[in-house]
């Protein structure tokens, strides 16, 4: 399945010179999402992946689909202050502006295999502040998945040291 043509280009969101990859037009199509999903899972079925870390907030459409899939637990990186427990924050800057992630402590246990879950890969300071709370916490970055890779922003080389993958690249 050709998953470029489900997802919609928005000029100009959230901010002017941004061409946003928007993913809703794919969630809506109920084969697209199920490919998907399936897709991502085939390549992690052997992987012993204890807990899928989705990111704030797309990444937890799709790592929440994940993670039921391959039968393992699901934990959000959530913008600040939406958390009710105490976490541990990474501060981290983004293609249109800069941000922080927050996880809870108690979310990862030492030695954990984790597999982080974003819709978009762009400039990977999002990805890398994740990958960062998890090991804060003891937990093993298995691999970063993504749906979609904007290979010109070159994110891919801010996370060279973890197994990386997309299944739309552009
Ligand atoms: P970055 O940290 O630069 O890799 O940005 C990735 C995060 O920002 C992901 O959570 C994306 O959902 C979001 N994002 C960045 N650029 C775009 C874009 N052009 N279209 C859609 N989402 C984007």
């Amino acid at each position: 399945m050709e998953f470029e043509k489900f997802i919609r280009d928005v000029p100009d969101f959230p901010k002017k010179g941004i061409m946003f990859k928007d993913i809703t037009t794919l969630l809506q199509d109920g084969e697209a999402f199920h490919q998907v999903i399936d897709q991502m899972e085939k390549k992690y079925l052997d992987a012993g992946i204890d807990k899928v870390v989705g990111i704030d907030a797309r990444g937890f459409i799709l790592g929440g689909a994940l993670a039921y899939k391959l039968g393992c637990g699901f934990v959000p990186a959530r913008k600040p202050g939406k958390l009710p427990a105490k976490t541990i924050r990474e501060e981290y800057t983004l293609e249109y502006g800069s941000n922080a992630l927050e996880i809870h402590q108690d979310s990862i246990s030492k030695g954990e295999r984790v597999l982080i879950v974003d819709d978009l890969l762009a400039t990977g300071g999002t990805a890398l502040a994740t990958a960062k709370l998890v090991e804060t916490l003891g937990g093993e970055v298995v691999a970063i998945q993504f749906l979609i890779e904007l290979d010109f922003l070159q994110g891919r080389k801010k996370l060279l040291p973890y197994p990386l993958h997309s299944l739309i690249i552009y």
